[in-house]
C-alpha cells in the first residue's frame, strides 16, 4: 500500500476516501460532492482467513442526484455511499508510513524488496504459506523454521 499511496493516480483520485477531508472533532468525512459522511454504527467482521476486525461505518447524508454517483459508488439507487474504516489498521498504516518515509529505515526497506521479497513470494504463491496455523512465539518460530527449511531445500535441489 505504501508504494501505491505514493503514486499520483492514487493521490489524485478524488473518489478514494483516503483523500477525503476528515473532521476529527465531529467525526465526519466530506466527499467530492461536498456531502458529509456521518458515523452510523460500529461493526465487527471476520475475514476469509478468520481474522476479526472492528470497524466504524459512515454513510453519506445524501447521494441522490449526485453527478459523481457512477464513479463513486456501486450502491443501488436509493442507497447512499458507505465508508468502512478500521481504526487500528489506519493507525498501523500511519506508523509504517512514518517509518518508511524516514531516510534510514526507507533505505533498508528498499534493499529488503530485492533481498527478501522473492522468498516471501515463493512462500506465499508457491507453497501457499499465507498464515500461521499455530499460536505462541516459540510455535510460530518453529512453523516459520519449517517453511524456510522448505525454501532452502528448494534452493539446494535447484543448485545440485
Ligand atoms: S455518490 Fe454520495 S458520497 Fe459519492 S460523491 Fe456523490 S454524494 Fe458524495
Amino acid at each position: 500500500m505504501y508504494i501505491k499511496e505514493q503514486k499520483k493516480k492514487y493521490k489524485q483520485n478524488k473518489f478514494n476516501s483516503a483523500n477525503w477531508r476528515y473532521n476529527e472533532e465531529n467525526d465526519v468525512y466530506t466527499c467530492p460532492n461536498e456531502k458529509r459522511l456521518l458515523f452510523k454504527n460500529h461493526s465487527v467482521r471476520t475475514d476469509k482467513a478468520g481474522f476479526t476486525g472492528e470497524f466504524k461505518v459512515y454513510e453519506c447524508e445524501d447521494c441522490s442526484g449526485c453527478p459523481f454517483r457512477s464513479s463513486c459508488t456501486k450502491a443501488k439507487e436509493g442507497k447512499y455511499r458507505k465508508l468502512i474504516v478500521n481504526g487500528k489498521w489506519e493507525q498501523q498504516k500511519e506508523y509504517v508510513r512514518a517509518k518508511l518515509s524516514d531516510e534510514k529505515t526507507g533505505s533498508i526497506y528498499r534493499r529488503r524488496k530485492t533481498d527478501v521479497e522473492q522468498v516471501f513470494g515463493f512462500l506465499k504463491a508457491d507453497l501457499r504459506f499465507i498464515r500461521f496455523y499455530v499460536r505462541g512465539k516459540s510455535k510460530v518460530e518453529n512453523e516459520m523454521g519449517y517453511a524456510l527449511m522448505a525454501v532452502n531445500l528448494r534452493k539446494y535441489t535447484a543448485n545440485n
